[in-house]
C-alpha cells in the first residue's frame, strides 16, 4: 500500500463525510507556502520569480496553522519556496500533526539531511522529495550540479532513521521513458515509500517556455512512462489519476480540492494561477468564478494543464461513486499490463522525440529541454487524435462536479 492504513481511512472518512453532507466542493489537500524563498533556481518554477521584498515575506506559524484549521483539509502540503528555510518550520509541523494532519513537507533535500535532527519519525509527517529524474535530468532541472547526490544521500538518511519519504518529479516534454523508468527504480531502491509525479504547468513566468507539455502529447508520453508499469513501482496516486494522465480517463479539474494559502492570503482559483486572494478561505471559495477553469472552462492558461493539484481530488472525488469505484478497479487491473499504441499515438510520440532531439542536438546535450515550436506536423496529427482540441472553449455549467468518463 502507496500510504499507511491510517492516512487512506482518515481520508476515506473525510471524503465520505462530505458527501453525506452534500457538499460540492470540499478541500482535500492544503497546499501551505509559507515562504516563497528558496535555495535553487529551477528552469520550471514559477515560485521564485517574485521580486525580493515578497521573497523576504513568511507566513508565521500562527497563521499557517489556523489557515489549517480553517480550510479542513486532512492532508497539508507545505510546499514554497524551500520550507526548511522557514525559520518555524518545526512549530508548524508539530502544530499540524497536533490538529491531527497528514502533512507532505515538500523540500529539495538541500537542507533535508541537517534538518533531520529537528523532527522526529511520525506516521502523519513525509518528506516529499523534488528529484526531477536521474542525475544528469534532475541536475539540470534545478540548475546546479551535484543536487541529485546530496538530495539522493538525504533521502537514504531519512528512511534509515525511520521518516516517511516519497518523491515528487516533474516531467516535461523532453522525458525519455527509459531514463524515467530506470529513476523509479532507483528511488525503490532507496526506500521511498511512494513516488508522484506530474506534468510541468507552463508557468508565463517560468524561464524556459520551450520545456511544457502540450495535452495530447501529455497523454502520450505518460503511457510510455506509466503503461505496463513494474510492480514493485509504488505511486503516492490514485489508480484514477495515473489513468487520467494515460488518457484513459477523462476529468475536469477540481482546483478547490488543492486550495493555496500563501504570503499573499488564500490564493484564487488554484496552487497554479494567482487571479487574486481573499482574507478567508469561506470568501476564496464564495468569490471564485470556479466555471472558468479547468480543461472545460474559459481560461486558455487552463487548457493544456494536467497537474496533479488539479485532477488527483478529481480522481479521489470520482472514486467514491460506483462508476469511479469501476474504473479505479479496471486502473488497478491494467496498470501492469503491457498498453498498446494506435499508429497516430506512436507518430505523435516519434515527433515529441524527435523535437527533443532536436532541440537537444542545438543546445549540445543530449536530453536538454525540447522544442516545441516544430509543431507543423504535430498540429495536423493532433486534429486526428483530438478533433475537438481547437474549439474546448466551451461554456461550462456552474456547480457542475468533477467526473470521470471512460475513454
Ligand atoms: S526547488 Fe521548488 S521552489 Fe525551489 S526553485 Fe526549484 S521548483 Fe522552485
Ligand atoms: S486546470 Fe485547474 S489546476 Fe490547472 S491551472 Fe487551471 S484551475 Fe489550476
Amino acid at each position: 500500500m502507496a500510504v499507511p492504513i491510517s492516512q487512506a481511512w482518515t481520508v476515506a472518512t473525510y471524503v465520505l463525510g462530505q458527501k453525506l453532507r452534500g457538499r460540492k466542493r470540499y478541500p482535500l489537500v492544503l497546499m501551505l507556502e509559507p515562504l516563497f524563498r528558496c535555495n535553487l533556481a529551477c528552469e520550471g518554477c514559477g515560485k521564485i520569480q517574485f521580486p525580493d521584498h515578497i521573497l523576504k515575506k513568511r507566513v508565521s506559524a500562527e497563521k499557517a496553522l489556523a489557515a489549517a484549521e480553517e480550510c479542513g483539509a486532512p492532508i497539508v502540503s507545505i510546499a514554497g519556496g524551500e520550507p526548511l528555510i522557514h525559520p518555524e518550520i518545526e512549530q508548524i509541523v508539530d502544530g499540524l500533526i497536533k490538529q491531527g494532519r497528514y502533512i507532505y513537507l515538500c523540500t529539495n533535500a538541500l537542507l533535508l539531511e541537517r534538518a533531520l535532527k529537528k523532527f522526529t519519525p511520525h506516521k502523519q509527517l513525509t518528506f516529499s522529495v523534488h528529484m526531477d529524474g536521474l542525475k544528469e535530468e534532475h541536475d539540470r532541472s534545478v540548475s546546479r550540479d551535484g543536487t541529485f547526490d546530496i538530495a539522493l544521500k538525504a533521502i537514504k538518511k531519512a528512511v534509515e532513521m525511520g521518516f516517511r519519504v516519497t518523491t515528487n518529479t516533474t516531467l516535461f516534454n523532453n522525458a525519455d521513458p527509459e531514463r524515467v523508468h530506470e529513476f523509479f527504480d532507483l528511488m525503490m531502491e532507496a526506500g521511498v515509500e511512494s513516488m508522484m509525479t506530474s506534468p510541468g504547468y507552463p508557468y508565463e513566468k517560468a524561464p524556459d517556455q520551450e520545456i511544457f507539455l502540450e495535452r495530447d502529447r501529455t497523454k502520450v508520453l505518460f503511457k510510455k512512462i506509466l503503461g505496463g508499469a513494474k510492480k514493485e513501482w509504488r505511486f503516492n496516486h490514485s489508480p484514477n489519476f495515473l489513468a487520467f494522465l494515460k488518457g484513459d480517463i477523462d476529468y475536469d479539474c477540481t482546483p478547490w480540492g488543492n486550495p493555496t494559502y500563501n504570503v499573499f492570503g488564500w490564493q484564487k482559483p488554484c496552487y497554479l494561477l494567482g487571479d487574486g486572494y481573499t482574507k478567508t478561505f469561506k470568501q476564496m471559495m464564495e468569490t471564485t468564478e470556479w466555471s472558468r477553469y479547468g480543461q472545460h472552462g474559459t481560461d486558455e492558461r487552463c487548457k493544456d494543464c494536467m497537474v496533479h493539484c488539479g485532477y488527483e481530488a478529481s480522481a479521489v472525488d470520482d472514486s467514491f461513486s460506483l462508476g469511479g469505484a469501476i474504473r479505479m478497479w479496471k486502473a488497478n487491473k491494467n496498470m501492469h499490463k503491457p498498453v498498446t499504441f494506435t499508429e497516430d499515438e506512436e507518430k505523435l510520440y516519434a515527433l515529441l522525440r524527435a523535437d527533443a532531439m532536436k532541440r537537444a542536438e542545438s543546445c549540445g546535450a543530449s536530453s536538454c529541454c525540447s522544442s516545441s515550436k516544430d509543431v507543423a506536423g504535430s498540429e495536423k496529427l493532433l486534429e486526428n487524435i483530438a478533433p475537438n482540441r481547437v474549439t474546448r472553449q466551451v461554456q461550462r455549467e456552474e456547480n457542475v462536479p468533477a467526473s470521470g468518463t471512460d475513454r
